[in-house]
């Protein structure tokens, strides 16, 4: 083998992979058992002590699951990763190792639609109260520091318009308020963005989307960045203190620069219990190999559809950072060169009505509530997604009442534009 380190579509097709050493498979093979023999009684007990690595129970590690963690900690560019059910888990899971009860963090306003309902509701259930900041606005999440603030999480593109956040200004805000930067990296992928370039300490994922990419599974992963001291002031116990539940020890003294992923598995999936399918991680797994290919026509799509929407005089807007007029194209040159993502949205000059009237003709574009198929997607978010913020809020996270957002498959441009003409034109 020559020094070379792998690239990125290398990295998609073999990190965390290598032939079965019983059998010689050479695509992971679905450990689909519930748990593991052990060795001898001192290996069990040092598995349980977590003085070894090992495999015990499929709630907590399972080696599908595992290939699939080391493939996306490589092309994230991170220490470690846990893959759990869900991106909802994934986020549960994160935010249960920083937050104690009466504890803040802020969040970006603009956010896949469920994102804001588990944090305004569930979370607040918990005891962990969110606090909105304007991505547009960095100086709107210095103003939201206070000494109870514990993290700050934001979307690379984040939905439902596909806006580009400045990801490098919002690290900035969160190490001098001394707390880690959670981005949620689904729309983009590390294939067009990898935020620990730019200062992230955790980056979460729905695998559901455009990681998995085929529509079919449920995933979720957390990739540790391994930049974080969890030791300061001991504003993170759950990393800084003795564990009672492993014989005192303490995380980060013990498992250093990967302590936030070992504490996502240890004390968040072993206790909350949302484990992934080893089918389900195969199924991602394979998807994952083809992202870059993917990822690529995914965007060249999405900038051709957005083109014709822009010149099509029933559309009053559009709102696709791959745009040269678009507000966010700058940001877009800097962190997502390749491509703006797949997902954004366009408003209609018929309004609510207008809305609801094409995604109902449209025939090729599905409609539901998805992104990050193969297929192309269309839903109207006021009237679904959105459907629970009152109107101001829907305005603010990029979801008015005449807004469309389409999520743009791998399909022949040609035939997605003329799905559009006949449901635009009718
Ligand atoms: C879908 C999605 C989630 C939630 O993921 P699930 O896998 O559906 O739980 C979180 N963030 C973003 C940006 C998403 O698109």
């Amino acid at each position: 083998m020559s020094d070379r380190l792998p690239g990125f579509s290398t990295l998609a097709v073999h990190a965390g992979a290598q032939p079965d050493p019983t059998t010689g498979a050479r695509a992971t093979p679905i450990y689909q058992t519930t748990s593991f023999v052990f060795n001898d009684a001192d290996h069990a007990a040092s598995l349980f002590g977590l003085q070894a690595f090992g495999n015990i129970y499929t709630r907590i590690g399972n080696p599908t699951n595992a290939v699939l963690e080391e493939r996306v900690a490589a092309l994230e560019g991170g220490t470690a990763a846990l893959a759990v059910a869900s991106g909802h888990a994934a986020q549960v899971v994160v935010l249960q190792q920083l937050l104690q009860p009466g504890d803040e963090f802020i969040a970006a306003r603009k956010l896949y639609g469920g994102s804001i309902n588990q944090f305004t509701h569930a979370f607040k259930s918990f005891g962990w109260n969110v606090v909105w900041a304007d991505p547009d606005d960095i100086a709107s999440f210095e103003r939201a520091v206070t000494p109870r603030t514990k993290a700050i999480f934001i979307e690379s593109i984040a939905n439902p318009a596909g806006s580009i956040t400045d990801i490098e200004a919002i690290s900035t805000v969160a190490r001098k308020a001394g707390v880690p930067l959670i981005v949620d990296n689904t729309l983009a992928s590390p294939y067009l963005i990898r935020p620990i370039d730019h200062g992230a300490d955790i980056v979460v994922h729905s695998l559901t989307k455009f990681l998995g990419g085929h529509g079919n599974s449920l995933g979720g992963i957390i990739v540790d960045a391994g930049t974080f001291d969890w030791s300061t002031g001991g504003k993170y116990p759950m990393l800084s203190e003795p564990r009672p539940e492993y014989h005192g020890i303490r995380l980060q003294e013990t498992f250093g620069n990967f302590a936030f992923a070992i504490a996502c598995r240890v004390l968040g999936l072993r206790d909350l219990g949302p484990a992934l399918s080893p089918f389900n991680a195969f199924m991602i797994l394979t998807g994952i190999e083809t992202l870059p290919l993917r990822m690529q026509k995914h965007c060249d799509n999405a900038k051709a559809v957005a083109e014709f929407l822009a010149g099509h005089p029933a559309v009053a807007s559009v709102s696709y950072a791959g745009l040269a007029s678009d507000k966010y194209n700058q940001l877009a040159r800097k962190y997502a060169p390749k491509g703006a993502g797949a997902v954004f949205t366009f408003s209609l000059k018929g309004g609510y009505d207008a809305g609801v009237n094409l995604v109902s003709k449209l025939q090729l574009f599905s409609h539901l509530a998805n992104v990050g198929d193969t297929r192309s997607l269309v839903i109207h978010p006021a009237s679904t997604t959105h459907s629970q913020l009152d109107d101001a809020a829907k305005v603010k996270s990029g979801a008015g009442p005449d807004v469309v957002r389409l999520s743009v498959g791998i399909e022949d441009k040609e035939d997605l534009i003329a799905d559009l003409e006949q449901a635009l034109g009718a």
